[in-house]
């Protein structure tokens, strides 16, 4: 591809950011259009373990593994597995030599936007249409009312993408599984016990179709996506309710789990978020555009039980470009990285699926515990 071929990348989350420095380090003309205005992580969630062989692998490429490890919190591998009752089913203190540290997604990202040309990210564009010409350019057009031509456009618009509907008629299905992620805040000052309890990474919880997955944030809090099995409008009935009504309702759900778990709920604070938990079908393709590309979520969204979907939006940009550096004309450039992006995708997102089943299942914490430690 020509270096002054233009290039829009649409969504500036880990996955668009990523590939916009990859770009940028190879002389590519490229933009990030981004429809936040570039300051709240909140909504995507918190911390992310990025593993060594795949999300690490565009940051060690980009030169930004150094400052990665600064960042990242080795420690965070703490894992611990439970029932309602408390018993303790699988339980690993970090040696803070593992290959999956955590990093805030806030931090990731602005990580990789500090090495980007700020004039390459337009915040506040939101995709909106695009139209694709007989030459296969597209002139895409966005909320705000600007619109500009592209040979490529490469949509990294995450969970609910819109340039994926340019290429599939294929949407996303409700898994059946739907989060309220409270948060527990000033957690060393004012709730040592939990923070010894849920140690500085993951406590999950687990039993009868429901779980508190519990993670220490590198903000001094734990977030806790309280999780359930149930239909896609049952939550509303959540979302009506006041915080304290909220809470109450929380307390009821898992009125005979142990008192240690219960304390997450009591200690909650007031930021709060509904999620339902979206997935594409695994295996999930459509027919290539010789100028149209997803990575991420908007070309593999899967549900986060295996911690994979970060991972495979920073490898997706990864193989992108890649590709760009082996072949020359436009559709063998799309068509080779989406071949290998399918392969590596499929089976992170089979992987999330038999997850997320044995998580919600009969003797969830044993049969977690039992895959994490085989031999136990
Ligand atoms: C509750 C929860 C917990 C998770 N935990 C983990 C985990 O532990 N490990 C892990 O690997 N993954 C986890 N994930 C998944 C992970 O957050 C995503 O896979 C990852 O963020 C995908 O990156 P992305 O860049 O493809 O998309 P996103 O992060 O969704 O970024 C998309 C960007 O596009 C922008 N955008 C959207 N529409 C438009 C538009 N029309 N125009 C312009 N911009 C637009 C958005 O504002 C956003 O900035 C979790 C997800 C959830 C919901």
């Amino acid at each position: 591809m020509a270096k002054n071929s233009k290039i829009a990348i649409i969504g500036g989350g880990p996955g668009g950011l990523m590939l916009g420095l990859l770009l940028q380090q190879r002389g590519y003309q490229f933009t990030i259009f981004e429809k936040s205005d570039g300051h709240n992580h909140e909504s995507q969630g918190g911390s992310l373990d990025i593993h060594g062989d795949t999300g690490q692998v565009p940051l060690k490429e980009a030169g930004l593994i150094d400052e990665f490890n600064k960042l990242a919190r080795f420690e965070g591998e703490d894992t611990k597995i439970v029932d309602s009752t408390g018993k303790v089913h699988y339980e690993d203190d970090a040696d803070g030599q593992g290959d999956r540290p955590e990093i805030d997604r806030g931090a990731l990202c602005d990580l990789i936007r500090s090495h980007i040309d700020p004039t390459s990210i337009k915040y506040d564009y939101q995709f909106d249409r695009m139209e694709q010409l007989k030459n296969g350019d597209c002139e895409v057009s966005f909320s705000n009312g600007y619109s500009e031509k592209f040979n490529y456009v490469i949509g990294s618009d995450g969970a609910f993408s819109k340039v994926r509907t340019y290429l599939s008629d294929t949407d996303i299905v409700y898994t059946g599984i739907s989060m309220i992620e409270i948060n527990i805040e000033n957690i060393s000052e004012e709730h040592p016990e939990l923070l010894k309890y849920n140690k500085n990474g993951k406590m999950m919880a687990l039993a009868q179709d429901k779980g508190l997955l519990a993670q220490l944030n590198g903000d001094d809090s734990i977030k806790v996506y309280v999780s359930y099995r149930m239909t896609e409008s049952e939550l509303d009935a959540y979302k009506l309710l006041s915080h304290n009504g909220l809470q109450a309702r929380l307390l009821s759900d898992f009125e005979q789990w142990d008192e240690q778990l219960l304390n997450y709920i009591h200690n909650m604070s007031d930021r709060v978020l509904f999620r339902r938990i979206y997935r594409l079908p695994i295996g999930f393709k459509w027919s290539t555009n010789q100028s149209i590309t997803l990575i991420g979520d908007a070309a593999h969204l899967m549900s986060p039980f295996a911690g994979e979907g970060v991972n495979m939006a920073l490898y997706d940009a990864y193989l992108f470009v890649k590709s760009l550096d082996q072949y020359e004309n436009q559709p063998e450039i799309i068509e080779n990285y989406e071949r290998a992006m399918y392969e590596i995708s499929s089976n992170s997102a089979y992987d999330s699926q038999s997850n997320l089943e044995l998580m919600f299942s009969e003797q969830a914490a044993k049969k977690l515990g039992d895959m994490f430690s085989p031999l136990q």
